[in-house]
């Protein structure tokens, strides 16, 4: 069986390719390289192209059985200052994607949604159930995708599971990828880059939050165990003889919530070194807490995360130090 990963050679597109051809799974990786990198999709196929390109993705989808989604920009305080960068490719663009597929004769498609497109949750932990209102462009765009996938079930018999993923984090066992942005907005690599001499002092987006230490609380999860969501989601479609469509959705967490004084904490006691940092202005679009249930995976699934934060931290420092002095800048 061949699975399309739009956006595989991103830093989670390219943890789930590596895990899908672990399980036997034949993968073509699908990228523009606009945030993606060419080294993280090495060893694999790759077409380079755009999400919105029809002509370039009909003789690939030709050759693929199910598709996954990743390609997406992802920063909400980017989708706040440009929305329309967010729409075009999120919306418009993962629209055209969908389309595509779906003319390609296409009914299995795992989309990688977020966290975010509850905005403000009124009860943590939040459940599949909780409503979806989201504070910021790129949250707004993950659900009207999700909402997509929802119509093309009911009118075209599409299967999907959309997975939505809490704060992705860590590196894998063997090195070869980690968390790569460019530019750098999340806090573990941040806090990582403050204590190890490479990086500035790590800004606190805020300290005035109504949590037990004032900082916002997230449920950091593994990359590695993201990963084996979206092995276990493709076999779940595999599975269903049923043969209508659904939108399955499901949050992908931990249950689990750390504060950015905890994860700075966890980073100083990985590394031995203590993190520069200062308490800054709140960071637009940045709910409190953000924590997941996690049950729905468990029973759904069969999953549940199998990393803690102290692996998260101590797998990202490794591929940190390992990569630092390399020719990862270089990129695509
Ligand atoms: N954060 C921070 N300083 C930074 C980056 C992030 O205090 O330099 C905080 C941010 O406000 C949020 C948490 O760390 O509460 C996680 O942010 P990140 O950008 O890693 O992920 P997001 O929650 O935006 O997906």
């Amino acid at each position: 069986m061949a699975i399309l990963v739009a956006g595989g050679a991103g830093y989670i597109g390219s943890q789930v390719a590596r895990a899908l051809r672990r399980s036997g799974y034949e993968v073509v990786i699908y990228d523009n390289l606009s945030t993606g990198f060419r080294r993280l999709a090495r060893g694999f196929e790759l077409v380079e192209g755009d999400i919105s390109h029809e002509v370039k993705l009909r003789s690939v989808l030709a050759r693929v059985d199910a598709v996954m989604h990743f390609a997406a920009h992802a920063y909400v305080g980017e989708s706040v200052e440009n929305p329309r960068k967010y729409f075009r490719n999120n919306v418009a663009g993962s629209l055209s994607l969908l389309n595509s597929v779906l003319d390609a004769g296409i009914r299995r498609f795992v989309f990688s949604s977020s966290c975010a497109v509850y905005g403000i949750p009124g009860e943590i932990p939040i459940t599949e159930q909780a409503v979806r209102a989201p504070v910021n462009p790129y949250g707004a765009s993950k659900l009207f995708f999700e909402n997509a996938l929802e119509a093309y079930a009911c009118a075209y018999g599409m299967r999907a599971v959309s997975l939505r993923y809490f704060n992705a984090a860590g590196a894998d066992e063997s090195g070869e990828i980690g968390e790569l942005h460019e530019p750098e907005t999340h806090l573990i690599p941040l806090a990582l880059a403050a204590c190890s001499g490479s990086g500035g002092e790590l800004q606190i987006h805020g300290d005035d939050y109504a949590t037990g230490d004032g900082t916002c609380v997230r449920d950091y999860v593994h990359v590695e165990d993201l990963a084996d969501a979206h092995v276990r989601a493709l076999r779940y479609l595999e599975g269903r003889s049923d043969p209508r469509g659904f939108n399955l959705a499901v949050n992908l967490g931990t249950g689990r919530g750390y504060s950015v004084l905890d994860v700075i904490r966890a980073v100083e006691g990985i590394t031995g070194r203590a993190v520069r940092r200062m308490v800054g202005a709140r960071r637009a679009g940045d709910p409190a807490v953000l924590v997941a249930d996690a049950t729905e995976a468990q029973r759904v699934l069969g999953w549940t995360a199998q990393r803690g934060i102290e692996e998260m931290v101590a797998s990202a420092w490794s591929w940190m130090r390992e990569s630092e002095g390399g020719d990862w800048a270089e990129s695509a």
